[in-house]
């Protein structure tokens, strides 16, 4: 009886891999991100060069870096901390409770553009940032094994039900990857939310300001393509913060363990690979027509009005059902009570808002011309990431819906791209 009950309370079911993909990626995506930055930077940013590109062991550690990360983290905490913005509520968690989380993601990200245009009004070389790039990473890399290894610690203190289903297996390596602990708090810090949007998004942004600085050193004025990739992912973090209070019902706060897999996305990989495209243009500037521009911009906005307009509709609809914008649509009963949308953006694809994603995605390559592989890493990863993504979130959606799910798929039979995926 008594094994019966320790057996239940440890979930069984392994994701990405099981214990060898737990094994296997916390160390090769490190390895992959500081690879990717070398060839980046290298004059050939081939990825097919051998040998690879790798700079020397001292390129990779610099102290400056290790006070910048220290820095960067302390201030988006305490901008975290500021008592503006409203306060929401998540989702009801197993003990019927639910937590309050500060939303002011768009503050911070306010308050930190004001603060980089101080130091740029006095003269701060934040170009360097380029040559910094690769200690940065390494840093960001080691708070990221450092917090797993907190958070895997604490959560032996965690109450049963403060625990995600799906990184509690009793296996050590896979729940370090995935993550024991749902919402692990220190006070009413809650760690997770605080990484998910605030110090790897807007860092990645600050990354792309700083490449466009070195092309401002490099060459007197930014071009045209760096402006595009700062202008398009300046939009897609500043909307993910205006639109911060949606995070609360996604997979990763909802389902998710906080482990190495979120801790090591948000804080290294996010702001080190997602901004491929600034730092290629440094060393390989392009030059792209003003109708190859108004084409790429085009792709951009179509891209986001998909993604916008369909998470938006979703969000709407989870909150208020009767709300005008979405009490016409046509939906289906489930046997949780909850109804899915089955027309509108959500009866197109099952997945609109990646479709719109993907868009975006490739209009931030684009402007690095068609030469490189690697402008496009993003793209590529991206597509994966989001195939394997829709597959976990189906499978969810499949065991909380049953049969409302299969009625569903059968209403709307494509995933993300109609007529052929
Ligand atoms: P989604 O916003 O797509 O949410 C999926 C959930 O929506 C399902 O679990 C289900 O939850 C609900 N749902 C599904 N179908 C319907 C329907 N027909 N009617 C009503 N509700 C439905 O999840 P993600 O967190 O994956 O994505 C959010 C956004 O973040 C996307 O735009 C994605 O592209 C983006 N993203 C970006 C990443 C990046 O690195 N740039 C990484 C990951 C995501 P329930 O029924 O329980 O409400």
């Amino acid at each position: 009886m008594k094994s019966n009950k320790r057996k239940s309370s440890h979930s069984t079911e392994r994701e990405f891999g099981g214990t060898l993909g737990a094994t296997c990626i916390p160390v090769l995506l490190p390895l992959t991100v500081l690879y990717l930055l070398s060839v980046c930077r290298s004059p050939a940013a081939s990825v097919l060069q051998w040998p690879p590109p790798l700079p020397p062991i001292a390129q990779l550690w610099d102290p400056l870096a290790a006070v910048l990360i220290a820095g960067w983290i302390t201030l988006q905490s305490f901008l975290y901390l500021l008592p503006v913005g409203k306060v929401s509520e998540g989702l009801v968690l197993r003990d019927r409770s639910r937590l309050k989380y500060p939303i002011n993601g768009f503050h911070s990200l306010s308050i930190t553009v004001v603060l980089l245009s101080i130091c740029l009004y006095l003269g701060m070389p934040l170009g360097y940032l380029f040559e910094l790039v690769l200690p940065l990473a390494v840093c960001a890399i080691a708070v990221s094994y450092l917090l797993s290894m907190y958070l895997y610690i604490r959560s032996f203190w965690a109450p049963q039900h403060a625990l995600a289903l799906g990184g509690n297996t009793g296996n050590p390596l896979y729940d370090f990857f995935m993550g024991r602990e749902l919402n692990p708090r220190i006070g009413d810090f809650d760690l997770k939310y605080f990484c998910e949007l605030r110090p790897g998004l807007i860092g990645w942004v600050v990354i792309n300001l700083g490449m466009l600085m070195k092309e401002v050193e490099l060459r007197g004025s930014p071009s045209l393509a760096m402006l595009l990739v700062n202008g398009f992912q300046l939009l897609y973090v500043t909307d993910a913060l205006w639109n911060e209070e949606a995070v609360l019902t996604t997979m990763d706060i909802v389902h998710d363990g906080f482990g190495f897999m979120l801790a090591f996305g948000d804080l290294a990989w996010v702001p080190f690979t997602y901004g491929l495209q600034a730092m290629f243009l440094v060393v390989h500037p392009q030059s792209l027509s003003n109708l190859g521009a108004a084409g790429i911009v085009l792709l951009n906005g179509i891209g986001y009005y998909i993604f916008r307009k369909s998470n938006s509709q979703k969000n709407q609809f989870r909150r208020d059902p009767t709300h005008k914008s979405v009490s016409h649509l046509e939906t289906i009963a489930t046997a949780t009570g909850k109804r899915l949308l089955v027309s509108g953006w959500w009866g197109f694809v099952r997945h609109p808002n990646y479709l719109g994603d993907l868009l975006m995605a490739l209009a931030w390559s684009l402007p690095c011309g068609l030469s490189h592989i690697l402008p496009y890493f993003y793209v590529i990863y991206f597509t994966v990431l989001l195939i394997h993504r829709e597959a976990r979130d189906e499978k969810q959606c499949k065991a909380k819906y049953g049969l409302a799910w299969d009625t569903y798929c059968s209403r709307v039979p494509y995933r993300i791209i109609p007529y052929i995926y």
